[in-house]
């Protein structure tokens, strides 16, 4: 059955980037039997231009009906003074929150080759593939009561609730132990549970569910170890899984792994397996329109979208050896451009992972 993938290019970068992955997809329909249909909307700036709102209902009503979503990226100077509800970003926190995108999926992958660009040394980071599982919609960045209010004393003092219901545990565990299934089959439980409430229910609930997954191997880690471990032994992990505060900060840590922005995607899923997959990066408006961009963090969203929402773990497998052979090859967008390599612009490196697909 033909799938529909809604793409959503975007603002700066986001245009040229995304033409470079819909080459990569045109290729695995053309060659290579991926049945599926696009179709195109306005997010965030662009849509802002085109109708007044960052998330308009056009683009609301296609999201509704599609199996996946591409996002390039949202966001722009020009935007900047806009009432913050009419923002480029709030289009993006409205799409994920319409979709119920609960499970945020970042991986932080370090291809042998581009060892150099990380901040540890080669040896420990080299070969490195991670996978963190963020609870996205929930925690202490939703939490009720949250304020900012005066006692009696006249002194100003803040609050804010990290809650978590079962049910909200239950489903990012079971996305989580999905992801190891199709990955190394290990599993470790990021929480504080040794001074949180909220993380001794979430440790019980995680237990709880692994006993539906007897082939993960399931381990727990407080996160002040988690984060010293990232640093110290990365390799250690397979899948983490995380509440919304815990994983934004442990995700940027294991990104920043890996030195290259341009070079990781992502994934928002809800409990369906639909999900929009994008590049962890935002609209560089300070490269925008150079053919300078690095195209890599989209093209493997798009393998990453095929692993998780379309069920087609060959056709992934196919872009991501693809790309591993440009960068053998020795192909460098100016990002991760190192003495030696041969520099390409954004559609040269789209033309070598065509040609490596094609190979
Ligand atoms: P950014 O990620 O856009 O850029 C940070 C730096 O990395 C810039 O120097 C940029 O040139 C470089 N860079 C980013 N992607 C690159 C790529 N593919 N190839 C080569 N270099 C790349 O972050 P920023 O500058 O803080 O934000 C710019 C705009 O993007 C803002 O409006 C921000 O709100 C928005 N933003 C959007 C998202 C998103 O759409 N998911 C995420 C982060 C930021």
């Amino acid at each position: 059955m033909t799938q529909k993938i809604l793409v959503l290019p975007g603002d700066g970068i986001g245009k040229e980037i995304v033409a470079e992955a819909i080459k990569v997809i045109d290729v695995l329909s053309a060659d290579f039997g991926l049945d599926v249909e696009l179709e195109y909307a306005d997010i965030g700036g662009a849509a802002y231009d085109a109708s007044g709102h960052p998330y308009p209902e056009d683009t609301k009503k296609k999201a509704a009906t599609a199996d996946a979503i591409l996002l390039g990226a949202v966001g722009g100077y020009q935007y900047e003074d806009l009432p913050r509800e009419l923002r480029p970003e709030r289009g993006l926190l409205a799409i994920r929150e319409d979709l119920d995108l609960f499970s945020n999926l970042r991986p932080a992958i370090l291809n042998e080759t581009l060892a150099d660009a990380s901040s540890l040394r080669p040896e420990v980071v080299a070969g490195l593939d991670i996978m963190i599982v963020r609870e996205l919609t929930g925690g202490i960045y939703f939490g009720q009561p949250r304020a900012i209010e005066t006692n009696e004393s006249g002194e100003r003092f803040a609050y804010n609730t990290m809650v978590y219901k079962e049910s909200e545990i239950e489903r990012i565990a079971h996305s989580a132990f999905k992801i190891a299934m199709q990955r190394g089959k290990r599993l470790c439980s990021v929480d504080k549970a040794n001074v949180l409430e909220v993380s001794e229910l979430w440790r019980e609930v995680v237990i709880r569910v692994s006993a539906e997954y007897p082939e993960v191997e399931l381990s727990h880690m407080y996160v002040d170890n988690a984060a010293m471990q990232l640093v110290k032994e990365p390799k250690q992990f397979d899948v983490i899984v995380t509440g919304n505060l815990f994983g934004d900060i442990l995700s940027d840590a294991a990104a920043m792994l890996t030195g290259s922005i341009g070079m990781l995607p992502s994934a928002s899923l809800n409990a369906s397996g639909m999900g929009m997959y994008e590049p962890i990066h935002g609209s560089a408006p300070d490269i925008e329109g150079q053919n300078i961009a690095n195209p890599l963090a989209t093209i493997m969203s798009v393998s990453m979208m095929l692993r998780y929402s379309l069920d087609n773990a060959a056709l992934a497998q196919k872009i991501d050896d693809a790309v591993n052979k440009v960068l053998e090859q020795g192909y460098r967008t100016a990002d991760i451009y190192v003495d030696g390599m041969k520099q390409v612009t954004t559609t040269e490196m789209g033309d070598a992972v065509v040609a490596a697909l094609k190979a």
